[in-house]
C-alpha cells in the first residue's frame, strides 16, 4: 500500500510541477505500526498518520502547494489545544531516545549517500585510520554495551576473546534470526538502516582480525534481506567492503546467508549448524563461539540490534552512551509493544525506564478503559509481569529478578480478558513446535507440560496437575541443552507465581 501512496504522490507533485522542489523517500520502520502508512511532511515535520491513496491528492494540493495542513489526515496526538505538534512533539516519539533506530523512517536505506550525510561510515573510517585493533575493542568494552539479544553478556568482553582466540582464520556473524511472536526490531533497523550493521560488522572483523563477515537473516524477511544486499553492493562499489577497504590494507567481505525460519537457529550454536549447511541443532558449550565457532574458527556473534549500536558509540563517544540507560546497563533497548495496548509498534527508551512509562506514557495505555493486568517480556523465552510492578525499571536485571527476561525485546501487553494460564499455554505450544528434539528433557518435558495446561484450560484439570507442571517446569530449566529449554517454562513458571489463583480456579471450580 505504502508503494502505491508513494507512487500516487510522485505523479501528482508532477502533475503540480512540484518536482523540482519536493522529493518523495521511502523510508524504513517509523515506529508507529497502528497508525500507518505515514506521511512525514520535512522541514515542519509535520505528522500524517492512516493515509489512504484517496487523501494523496488533498496533501499535494493543500499542504504542498498551499501550506495548508491537513487536519483530518494529523495523527491523534499531533492537534492539542489547536497546536500542532511535529513529529518530534508528539509523546509516542518525545519519551523514546533513538540510538539503534536513530536512522529509521529519516533516511532512504537503499541510498547509501544518505546513509554517509547522517554521519555513516565514519565510525569505521576513525576505526582504520586511527586506532589500533585494541583500542577499538576497548572503546566497546569502555561503553557497556551489553548483547540485546537477551542474555545481555558485554560485547567489549566477547570481542576481546574472540581476537585474542587462537586461529588462522576467524569469522563475524549477525544473528538477524529474530523468531519470538510479535518481535519485528531486527527486522526494523535491516529494512531502515542496513547500512550501520555493515558497518559495525567491519569495525568487528578490524578488532578481532576477521575478514570475512555472515548475515544470518531468515528468509521470511525479504524486504531486510533484499536492502541488506543492496547496502553490501554499495559498500563494496564505495571501497568500504572488500580488499584494502579505505585504503587501509585491511580486507572485509559480508555475505548474507538465508535462515528456514527455524526459532532455535536464533541459539548461537544452532545458527552456526546451519550456516554450515547442517541441521540447525544446538551444540554443547563449552567450547563456546568465541574459540571454536564457524568451521571451528572462532566466531564473532552478536544480534542486530547490538551492532546497531557500535558506529553511534564510535562517533559519539563512551561517555555519551553512557550518559544514556542506567550504570549496569548502558544504552537504549528497543521493544516491540504489542498486545493490549492503544500505540502498538517500535519503541526505544532508555534502559531504566519504567514499565509503566512505556506502557502508559509510550503506548498510549490500555484501549477501552480495560484494567493492565500483566506484561509478558522476552517472548516465548520471558515471564509475565504483573500490575503490582509496573514501576520497574527496565534493565537486564531487574527483569531476571521478577522472574522474566530482556530477551530481544518482544513486549506483550494484557488486559482483564486475558487468561494468564491460556498465555502460558499458548507460548509452550510455540515452544513445543519449535523444539529441535536433540535432548529429552526439552523434547519430552515441554510437551508434557502443554498436555496438562491443555487438561486444565479445557477444564478437565485434576488436583495435583499444578504441582506436576510446577515439578517439570524446574527439571527442564535445570536440564535442558540450550537456552530455548533452559527458558521455554519461564511463562509457566511466572503465572504460576503471580497468577496461581487462575490455575486453581480452572482445577477447582472447573472454570
Ligand atoms: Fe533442542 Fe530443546 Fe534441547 Fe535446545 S533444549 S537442544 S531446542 S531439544
Amino acid at each position: 500500500n505504502s508503494d502505491k501512496i508513494k507512487q500516487k504522490m510522485e505523479d501528482r507533485i508532477k502533475e503540480k510541477g512540484l518536482e523540482n522542489e519536493v522529493k518523495v523517500v521511502m523510508t524504513g520502520c517509523f515506529g508507529l505500526c497502528e497508525s500507518g502508512p505515514n506521511v512525514v511532511v520535512y522541514p515542519e515535520g509535520v505528522f500524517y498518520s492512516h493515509v489512504k491513496l484517496s487523501d494523496v491528492d488533498e496533501i499535494v494540493d493543500e499542504h504542498l502547494l498551499k501550506g495548508r495542513i491537513v487536519k483530518r489526515l494529523l495523527f491523534k496526538e499531533a492537534v492539542e489545544e489547536n497546536v500542532i505538534k511535529s513529529v518530534n512533539e508528539v509523546d509516542f516519539y518525545k519519551k523514546q531516545t533513538r540510538v539503534a533506530l536513530r536512522n529509521c523512517g529519516i533516511i532512504d536505506p537503499e541510498n547509501i549517500d544518505e546513509y554517509i550525510a547522517y554521519d555513516g561510515y565514519q565510525a569505521l573510517a576513525k576505526a582504520l585510520t586511527k586506532m589500533t585493533r585494541d583500542e577499538v575493542i576497548q572503546v566497546v568494552k569502555d561503553s557497556g554495551l551489553r548483547g540485546r539479544g537477551g542474555a545481555g553478556f558485554p560485547t567489549g568482553l566477547k570481542w576481546d576473546f574472540t581476537k585474542k582466540a587462537d586461529g588462522d582464520k576467524k569469522y563475524v556473524v549477525c544473528n538477524a534470526d529474530e523468531g519470538d511472536p510479535g518481535a519485528f526490531m531486527d527486522r526494523s533497523i535491516l529494512e531502515g538502516d542496513p547500512h550501520s550493521i555493515l558497518e559495525a560488522m567491519t569495525i568487528a572483523g578490524y578488532a578481532i582480525g576477521s575478514d570475512q563477515g555472515f548475515v544470518y537473516i531468515r528468509a521470511e524477511y525479504p524486504i531486510a534481506v533484499k536492502r541488506l544486499q543492496i547496502a553490501i553492493n554499495q559498500a563494496r562499489e564505495y571501497g568500504l567492503l572488500g580488499e584494502n577497504i579505505l585504503n587501509s590494507g585491511f580486507n572485509f567481505d559480508i555475505e548474507l546467508r538465508l535462515g528456514a525460519g527455524a526459532f532455535v537457529c536464533g541459539e548461537e550454536t544452532a545458527l552456526i549448524e546451519s550456516i554450515e549447511g547442517k541441521r540447525g541443532m544446538p551444540r554443547n558449550k563449552p567450547p563456546f563461539p568465541a574459540n571454536e565457532g564457524l568451521w571451528g574458527k572462532p566466531t564473532l556473534i552478536n544480534n542486530v540490534e547490538t551492532y546497531a549500536n557500535i558506529p553511534v558509540i564510535f562517533q559519539r563517544g563512551v561517555d555519551w552512551f553512557r550518559s544514556i540507560g542506567t550504570e549496569k546497563s548502558p544504552g537504549t533497548k528497543v521493544f516491540a509493544l504489542g498486545g493490549k495496548i492503544e500505540n502498538t509498534g517500535l519503541v526505544e527508551i532508555p534502559m531504566g525506564t519504567t514499565l509503566r512509562d512505556i506502557i502508559y506514557g509510550i503506548g498510549g495505555g490500555i484501549p477501552k478503559g480495560k484494567e493492565f493486568k500483566a506484561v509478558q517480556t522476552g517472548g516465548p523465552s520471558g515471564g509475565c509481569i504483573p500490575k503490582k510492578y509496573l514501576d520497574t525499571p527496565v534493565d537486564y536485571e531487574s527483569l531476571t529478578k521478577l522472574g522474566s527476561i530482556m530477551g530481544s525485546g518482544g513486549m506483550i501487553v494484557m488486559d482483564e480478558d486475558n487468561c494468564m494460564v491460556d498465555i502460558a499455554r499458548f507460548f509452550l505450544d510455540f515452544t513445543v513446535d519449535e523444539s529441535c528434539g536433540k535432548c529429552t528433557a526439552c523434547r519430552i518435558g515441554t510437551r508434557r507440560m502443554l498436555e496438562i495446561l491443555e487438561k486444565i484450560t479445557s477444564g478437565k484439570g485434576e488436583p495435583g496437575d499444578i504441582e506436576k507442571l510446577e515439578e517439570l517446569a524446574n527439571n527442564i530449566k535445570d536440564s535442558a541443552l540450550c537456552g530455548l529449554g533452559q527458558t521455554a517454562p519461564n511463562p509457566v513458571i511466572s503465572t504460576l507465581k503471580y497468577f496461581r489463583d487462575e490455575y486453581e480456579a480452572h482445577v477447582y471450580e472447573k472454570r
